[in-house]
């Protein structure tokens, strides 16, 4: 492995790489989640232990509540602006909440674990 690669991917675009595309902040090899909203035990290529550093418990409520409110902000100004039929707001929302929710959490957990793995001099 050229570990020269994996030094270029740090920084900013490491918390993009590893929230939205599952990528290690140490090696930069794919699979750093486990499920949608989970990290991974440990990173397959160079056995960084993902889960240690992972944030747990309440302080992701300080990430959830803030984007279901401006979720439900979002939801009640489109129906302002467009009346849109039942069946098309479920599906809307049915998508869009999930969605979003995962993303903010996986960049919350995402910059979480590399702050703690730079900490640690980790990465
Ligand atoms: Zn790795």
């Amino acid at each position: 492995m050229n570990q020269g690669d994996s030094q270029d991917t740090k920084g900013q675009s490491g918390l993009t790489a590893t929230a939205l595309f599952g990528l290690c902040p140490r090696c930069a090899t794919k699979g750093a989640w486990a499920g949608p909203g989970a990290l991974a035990a440990r990173c397959g290529a160079c056995g960084l232990e993902l889960e240690r550093y992972e944030p747990r418990g309440r302080a992701m409520y300080l990430v959830v509540l803030p984007v279901t409110i401006l979720l439900v902000l979002a939801a009640l100004k489109l129906d302002e602006l467009v009346q849109l039929p039942v069946w098309a707001l479920i599906a809307l929302w049915g998508v869009i909440v999930p969605l979003v929710v995962t993303v903010a959490l996986r960049f919350a957990k995402a910059a979480a674990l590399i702050a703690r793995l730079e900490k640690e001099g980790l990465i």
